[in-house]
């Protein structure tokens, strides 16, 4: 690898702790050096679809796409709802039309998400609960845009650089292509006129679910995530190159004051 995977930048520098991944020092996107290999997707990081469906408002009839997310849009198709899976590996393709689903077996990118909303066809939910696998996020962010209908939202969820590094939680990153933060993400979104919109721990494995929207709302909690992701330092160079001294003690003490303000 040579290009930043995020903003094209060739200014990659090594991430303290790993041989494995380096940061972008222009756009701070943490990421592996070499081609990463595919493995079992983990449809489960998203949580119920149930809970997405309702959140979402949504009713039978509305299309949901999934990226890699065959298990839960064949919940979904259950329950009456239009699916689409966009699949990036052949053979989990294969798996997802032996379930029934109709499958597009693509990378998921700008072409596919022309190609798909030139067809009228556009997402009123879109999930993607390996957005971490995903080797071209920039891309994705555009495919995103593309994809997803006016009042449309995305789910994802993803292994947070700000989680992984300070912890040195390198086993919980081996499948990610790409360690975003919120606020990298949120800067790459913003490039496509989408935004975060919420975010929250997904509770296990060092991951974070994010909804995205074209509409311009934060909850509290995202907004408590990107407080605790400055306060730790993670907007700063210094953040991934171990130029951080305490970076744990940091984080202990946002931690306590969170707990703080909420006792
Ligand atoms: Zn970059």
């Amino acid at each position: 690898m040579v290009e930043c995977r995020g903003c094209g930048s060739r200014d990659l520098a090594p991430v303290v702790g790993t041989e494995t991944f380096a940061y972008c020092r222009r756009c701070l996107l943490v990421q592996r050096r070499a081609k990463s290999s595919s493995g079992r997707v983990a449809a489960s990081a998203l949580g119920a679809l149930d809970r997405l469906l309702d959140r979402n408002r949504l009713g039978p009839g509305r299309l949901v796409v999934g990226v890699d997310a065959a298990p839960l849009l064949a919940q979904a198709a259950d329950q009456g709802f239009d699916v689409l899976a966009i699949e990036q590996d052949r053979e989990e393709a294969g798996k997802a039309r032996a379930a029934g689903l109709p499958v597009v077996e693509a990378h998921f990118g700008p072409e596919l998400a022309r190609a798909l909303a030139a067809s009228g066809r556009r997402a009123d939910l879109l999930l993607v609960p390996a957005f971490g696998r995903i080797a071209d996020p920039a891309g994705a962010a555009e495919a995103l845009a593309s994809i997803l209908s006016p009042d449309g939202s995305a789910e994802i969820a993803f292994a947070s650089a700000a989680e992984i590094v300070p912890q040195g939680a390198w086993a919980a990153a081996r499948n990610e292509t790409i360690l975003p933060t919120l606020f990298v993400l949120g800067a790459l979104l913003e490039g496509e006129g989408l935004h975060l919109n919420d975010a929250a721990r997904a509770g296990r494995h060092h991951l974070l679910r994010a909804s995205i929207s074209t509409e311009r709302r934060c909850t509290g909690r995202l907004a408590g995530l990107l407080e605790e992701e400055r306060r730790v330092g993670a907007h700063s160079a210094r953040f991934y190159s171990g130029g951080v001294p305490d970076i744990a003690g940091a984080r202990r003490s946002s931690a306590e004051e969170a707990a703080g303000i909420r006792t």
